[in-house]
């Protein structure tokens, strides 16, 4: 046995454990009886601590140092195997515990203030977090900026100060295509009601059709939709609305973009530093071009629209094209999960202004309400009505992920790339989509990109795809195509 055996010998036992306690926060959220919150609560800090305890295991260093890569995958496991240790080494145990303690119980108490409309009983439990996750940011960082040492954990090498000039450049034209359409007549709406097991087998048909392998994967329901798991072992839920079969249907596609991705990771990568999804905002990049560039196209959602009559008989929509512009419907929401391909990032770009200043202290926690009920009636063109409606309305701030937000729509830029390139590699791709017909797309993402696990860093991994740089253009030129047919502008 060599040291690099030695240290892959480790570090495969370190992750088999931290998907068993990926699984705690699964059942969690779909499973767990209520009276369970603070027993959970007990456990997650104690597997927080064993794992921390693993990943800054003084041999690791020594391993790290005899190590010998004999090829560019050994290479690439070492990288990834030196920063998660330099990284956890930065973070005493304790607060590590207190963290995964906290927002075990924050999650609870946000459920309830949630339901309650009540922001007030959330302040407290979100200063908390708040002050954990600026510990945090201020213990990983030496000298630069706090948040940036969080966003690192969901986007490696990511800067939030490039990101806010992307956002820059994509917001006018956002804000422009988005003022034109609801000056116009709104799209056609779906009317009935849905049988909720309808929408779930309708569901689960799309999500093998995408190609998930429910041998290695389950479905089931949860307040939030989530995928959780890797390898052999992978998750989606989703939820349902009798009045609203999109919101089951099109979840249940997104979920199923980011389990596509980490079933087709190479499967001599499991349970190896490259195992997995290589970022967050890549990850987001499968979901959304599962979710948009393909499930909510002119050719997908014909055949949909022929799959759904079968399933519900008639709601009000007569023909195909209908169908695809109520699938695209631009809407005066209020609700993240909800909105349109297009608003979407207009919602991202309001929480990562200001989770970036409740990171740098610039925005009290007291605060918060009023700031996102400002900025939202000045992007959005009118006030929030009730705080599941505002601030409440997202889980993110109460499990602490700050600087997870910003790579929902870094995602959906490297989805609009990665769209480009799919169509100049599938010219036919419009005509297999009205049939139903996924395997080309899927194909070519599992191919160039999702084979690939961690292996390359982010950017390389999205530029490798696309055989070129990442730009805003081909998104911000697809929404602007897509939604000027849509709406005759
Ligand atoms: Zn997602």
């Amino acid at each position: 046995m060599t040291a690099f055996d030695d240290l892959l010998a480790f570090e495969r036992e370190t992750l088999a454990v931290s998907r068993v306690a990926e699984r705690q926060f699964w059942d969690q959220e779909t499973m767990m009886p209520e009276g369970a919150t603070e027993q959970r609560a007990e456990e997650h800090a104690a597997m927080a601590k064993l794992l921390h305890a693993r990943r800054t295991d003084p041999r690791i260093g020594e391993w790290l140092a005899a190590s010998e890569p004999q090829s560019d995958t050994d290479r690439a496991c070492l990288r990834l195997v030196r920063r998660d240790y330099e990284r956890h080494g930065k973070l005493p145990e304790e607060l590590v515990a207190e963290i995964a303690r906290t927002t075990s119980l924050a999650h609870r108490v946000w459920v309830d203030a949630r339901a309650n409309e009540d922001v007030a009983a959330f302040l407290p439990m979100l200063e908390k977090v708040v002050d954990l996750r600026i510990q945090e940011g201020e213990a990983l960082c030496s000298d630069g900026s706090p948040y940036n040492a969080l966003l690192n954990d969901y986007e490696p090498d990511a800067c939030s100060e490039d990101i806010a000039s992307l956002f820059d450049e994509m917001r006018p034209r956002l804000v422009a295509l988005r003022g034109d359409i609801l000056d116009h007549p709104p799209a056609p709406q779906l009317v009935g009601h849905f049988d909720k097991g309808a929408q779930l087998a309708l569901s689960k048909q799309i999500a093998q059709t995408f190609g998930y392998d429910f041998a290695r994967g389950r479905m089931d329901m949860a307040v939030h939709p989530f995928c959780s798991g890797s390898g052999n072992d992978v998750r989606i839920t989703t939820r349902t609305d009798a009045g609203d079969p999109f919101n089951c249907i099109y979840s249940s596609i997104h979920e199923t973009g980011h389990a596509c991705y980490e079933q087709n990771v190479d499967p001599a990568y499991h349970l190896t530093p490259l195992e997995g999804g290589v970022s967050m905002g890549v990850h987001e990049s499968q979901s959304r071009i599962f979710e948009n560039q393909l499930g909510r196209s002119e050719g997908f959602s014909a055949w949909l629209f022929s799959e759904m009559r079968a399933a519900f008989g008639d709601f009000g929509i007569e023909n195909a094209w209908d169908f695809y512009r109520a699938v695209n419907r631009v809407d005066r929401g209020f609700i993240r999960t909800e909105a349109d391909e297009l608003q979407y990032n207009l919602h991202i770009m309001l929480r990562f202004d200001l989770e970036r200043a409740l990171i740098s202290r610039d925005l009290k926690p007291t605060d918060l309400e009023a700031a996102w009920n400002d900025r939202f009636e000045a992007d959005f063109g009118y006030a929030v009505d009730r705080p599941s409606n505002g601030l409440l309305q997202d889980v993110h701030w109460s499990e602490g992920l700050f600087g997870y937000f910003p790579t929902y729509a870094l995602g959906n830029v490297y989805a609009g790339c990665l769209f480009e390139s799919l169509g100049k590699a599938h010219p036919n791709l419009s005509t297999d989509l009205a049939a139903g017909q996924l395997t080309a797309a899927t194909g070519w993402l599992r191919d160039t990109l999702q084979r690939h696990g961690r292996r390359f860093t982010p950017v390389e991994t999205i530029e490798r795809a696309i055989g070129g740089p990442i730009s805003a253009e081909p998104l911000l030129t697809y929404l602007e195509d897509k939604f000027r047919i849509l709406y005759g502008l």
